[in-house]
């Protein structure tokens, strides 16, 4: 099921330029790097990780809660 309205998924897109989430994702979709985005609250640190990172180290609060655009949206 993929889901395009996720509230961290939308500020990601956006924080890499993006309007649409589709088009982010259209962009990224076979990438081997693509963005990720805390999903603690409170925190929107991004960065680039691998496409299926779903625990990965957040280095603005320091949880392991980085989590890939692609991860997010369903599509992996
Ligand atoms: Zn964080």
């Amino acid at each position: 099921m993929f889901n395009l309205s996720h509230p961290k998924l939308v500020t990601l897109a956006e924080t890499e330029g993006y309007a649409e989430v589709a088009d982010f994702l259209e962009d990224y979709a076979l990438d081997s790097i693509v963005p990720a985005i805390c999903m603690a609250p409170n925190c929107d640190h991004t960065a680039d990780l691998e496409p299926d990172q779903r625990a990965g180290f957040c280095e603005a609060c320091g949880r392991p809660t980085m989590k890939s655009g692609l991860v997010i949206a369903g599509l992996i």
